[in-house]
């Protein structure tokens, strides 16, 4: 994961485990869709994700964490999901289009990554969810999901919930291009990154293009890299605006003083992600767990399910 999946998601989870009931899957299978050349490197991402969630505040005992796999019970809701859309529904689906546009888009024209929304209709509704929490650009998403479990009730017995989206107003951080951030365009700061590699990477990326030289005026809101600075260390960003924009700092220093925020803030993160990692019968313990408290909720709903249908 890198730092644009941390504040864009995974600091809104371990917020909200003591709020609410949590369910957090490892997406092993939507991993699959795309990653299905390399399914050995799916397993092994699997033990880094999770590895990366502990080490950021997902607590075990305060949510239930599991692996998508482990739990089979989606797969037969998707199933059943599956008879209630029409596949046009599925090629308008903005996210899907979006997806076929980017480099590896050629690779994503199979029967699965079509279907991506019905399993996550299926991932969302087989724990009754009532909320979930999602980004904007998974709202069509979780249209697609409403839509299902509405046709089911209709269709047969009430059973689910319609969930509604828990937006929190989540920073989207550029990446050091000036790109979205994405490990597709390889601008990311990683959460595994040593310092010095921070550094570097840091100290070459872009910034305010209209600030030429250190005696110019800089426009933060133009500038890459100041929405790091709001998004992750808001009270130094307040100070850094009034000298940026009266030409107080220069983009070096600036930059030099942020990447070494990154680090204090990130190397910690690190090395508890490098523990976990060295201790994997530790994670699996975890999984298993976890699939255990997922199942029996799963199974509770399947039940519902065929019930409802007369199966
Ligand atoms: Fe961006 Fe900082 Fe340079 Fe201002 S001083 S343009 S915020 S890098």
């Amino acid at each position: 994961m890198h730092i644009g999946n941390y504040v864009g998601a995974l600091r809104n989870w371990v917020a909200l485990q003591d709020k609410y009931d949590c369910f957090y899957m490892v997406a092993d299978w939507h991993a699959l869709m795309s990653e299905y050349n390399h399914p050995a490197a799916v397993k092994e991402n699997t033990y880094i994700v999770v590895a990366e969630w502990l080490a950021c505040g997902l607590d075990p005992k305060r949510c239930v964490l599991f692996r998508h796999s482990d739990v089979p019970q989606h797969l037969e809701l998707m199933m059943i999901f599956g008879n209630l859309i029409k596949l046009g529904r599925l090629y308008r689906c903005p996210t899907y289009k979006e997806r076929l546009r980017q480099p590896d888009g050629a690779n994503l024209t199979n029967y699965t990554f079509l279907g991506y929304p019905v399993l996550q209709a299926a991932d969302i509704l087989i724990y009754r969810a009532a909320v979930v929490p999602v980004g904007e650009d998974q709202l069509p998403h979780l249209e697609i999901t409403r839509e299902l479990a509405r046709r089911f009730n209709t269709l047969y017995v009430e059973v689910f919930p319609e969930p509604e989206a828990l937006l929190t107003p989540v920073p989207r951080l550029g990446g050091l291009d000036g790109r979205k951030m994405s490990k597709t365009y390889d601008n990311t700061i990683d959460l595994s990154d040593e310092p010095d590699k921070i550094r570097n990477k840091v100290m070459a990326a872009l910034t305010d293009i209209k600030r030429v030289r250190r005696k110019d005026p800089g426009h933060p809101d133009e500038c890459n890299l100041f929405p790091w600075w709001q998004a992750m260390f808001s009270d130094d960003a307040e100070k850094i605006r009034p000298q940026c924009e009266a030409a107080q700092i220069g983009c070096v220093d600036c930059k030099r003083n942020l990447a070494e925020k990154l680090i204090a803030f990130l190397e910690p993160i690190r090395q508890r992600r490098e523990h976990l990692l060295r201790n994997r019968s530790g994670i699996d313990e975890i999984l298993v767990e976890g699939a255990n408290k997922a199942r029996e909720v799963a199974e509770e709903t399947m039940q519902q399910v065929r019930e409802a249908m007369g199966l």
